[in-house]
């Protein structure tokens, strides 16, 4: 059997229940859309975005106010273009104004760090504001992916500090922890880096969006910890594609007080 690519998603959903990785991947069930998943495209889109405005008329009096009304422009483009998916959700309007003041308040707390880094970078290296800016611009949105190791990802933003590279994923969600799924996924794009590029990275964070970044440094052990987990789910996935292969892993996932897993009434995992 061919090796399937994975993904640090891929990965995640295996190791969260081997059968929601089945429905997902193999037999590719329909996901049902919901508003973390919306809105987190969302911020993701407007931050991408947000470099490529032309501060070509800012001036050290308009800056800040400047960049705060593109984020704000953006998240409402953004919103808009998303307003039939949106729409489908057949929340209620209060619900919807909810989480676009939510995701507003996100954007702007990341506006609050932007802002911050570039005044700091002006004044340490007496730099305009359109230098500064360039410097501060990422590489954004950057598909990795490893033939060797059959696993592919996209990295949101890669940062050049000076010699210093880190890697940053942007996130809402609510808990400002790195939980063992975003260590891995953070392992897995130091190995993809190291491997297009021939160095590791620095540092890989998360930008929890309503909180502010967090970042670990990359050490020989992460890399190990990628590809342990990568072998371990190619050995699986590649030697079979029956659903019994594939175990219930039964947890608080499977359902909780607002939601449910997307596979929950396929799965059944608690009877009729
Ligand atoms: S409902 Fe629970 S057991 Fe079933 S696929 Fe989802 S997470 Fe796995």
């Amino acid at each position: 059997m061919a090796k399937r690519v994975e993904s640090p998603s891929s990965i995640n959903t295996f190791k969260q229940c081997p059968r929601k990785y089945y429905y997902s991947y193999i037999e590719k069930l329909p996901t049902v859309p919901n508003i973390h998943q919306i809105r987190g495209n969302i911020a993701h889109s407007t931050l991408e975005h947000f470099y490529d405005v032309d501060v070509s008329k800012f001036n050290l009096e308009n800056y800040e106010i400047e960049y705060k009304k593109v984020v704000q422009k953006l998240l409402l483009n953004q919103w808009n273009k998303y307003t039939p998916k949106l729409d489908g959700l057949n929340l209620n309007k209060g619900k919807i104004n909810f989480y676009f003041e939510e995701t507003m308040f996100m954007v702007m707390n990341w506006c609050n760090h932007f802002l911050k880094d570039i005044k700091s970078l002006m004044e340490k290296e007496n730099i305009s504001i359109p230098e500064a800016f360039m410097r501060l611009t990422p590489i954004r949105e950057q598909k990795y992916a490893s033939d060797k190791y059959s696993i592919r990802g996209f990295i949101d933003a890669i940062h050049h500090y000076g010699d210093e590279v880190h890697i940053l994923d942007y996130k809402t969600n609510s808990r400002f922890d790195m939980k063992e799924p975003i260590i891995l996924q953070l392992a897995i794009y130091s190995l993809l880096y190291q491997e297009k590029r021939g160095v590791l990275p620095n540092k890989v964070g998360i930008f929890f969006l309503r909180h502010k970044p967090k970042y670990l440094n990359v050490q020989p052990e992460m890399i190990e910890l990628a590809k342990k987990e990568i072998n371990a789910i190619h050995t699986h996935t590649s030697s079979t594609e029956n659903i019994d292969d594939y175990n219930k892993k039964i947890t608080p996932l499977c359902k909780w007080s607002t939601g449910q897993c997307d596979y929950y009434s396929t799965c059944k995992p608690h009877g009729k």
